[in-house]
């Protein structure tokens, strides 16, 4: 089952809560505590990303995110093409400053198995798990209750063909 994350950040925007600094080592390095699961956790900026964690001015309107998550601008991103799905068409590519020490919870993380994005490359929806359609948009939100019912008894790849299918036929672009 695939699995890419297009590093939108919409994951560890809502992470503050979970990871708290407890402690501050100096050079970088953090003690992180994990609010649901008990773990503490010694976590280091990476090397090529102190610029990025010093400026935190891109998560300044987002009081819930991971004190370690940054965007990029989004001149700084490549193009839709090339990877990037921005979640709310406004950031850049998002990155988490200590990805080589980042806690375990956030190595298991993954969102996505079917990506789905509008004609222009942003993030339309998503499917987890098995068969669990959700749709960031409202457009995408009504498409989906016109198809869901003609999915019945299908499972698998079966399912997974027939959802492309309606879902390209109305201009959306799905990656799996
Ligand atoms: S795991 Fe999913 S929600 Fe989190 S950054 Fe990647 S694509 Fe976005
Ligand atoms: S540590 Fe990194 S991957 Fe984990 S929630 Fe924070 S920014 Fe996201």
């Amino acid at each position: 089952m695939a699995c890419r994350c297009c590093q939108c950040g919409s994951c560890c925007s809502n992470m503050r809560n979970v990871h708290t600094v407890i402690e501050e080592r100096g050079n970088y390095t953090f003690v992180v505590y994990n609010a649901y699961s008990g773990d503490v956790k010694e976590v280091r900026v990476d090397p090529d990303k102190i610029a990025l964690f010093e400026d935190a001015s891109s998560i300044a309107e987002l009081p819930d995110a991971c004190p370690f998550l940054r965007f990029e601008t989004p001149g700084d991103s490549p193009a839709p093409s090339h990877g990037n799905v921005a979640f709310d068409g406004k950031k850049g590519k998002a990155w988490c400053t200590v990805h080589l020490t980042r806690p375990e919870i956030c190595r298991d993380y993954c969102c996505w198995r079917l990506l789905i994005l509008d004609p222009q490359g942003r993030r339309a929806g998503r499917v987890m798990y098995q068969t669990t359609f959700l749709p960031d948009t409202d457009e995408l939100g009504r498409l989906w209750e016109e198809v869901q019912p003609t999915l019945n008894g299908l499972s698998g790849t079966e399912w997974d063909d027939a959802v492309i299918s309606c879902l390209t036929a109305a201009g959306y672009r799905v990656r799996r």
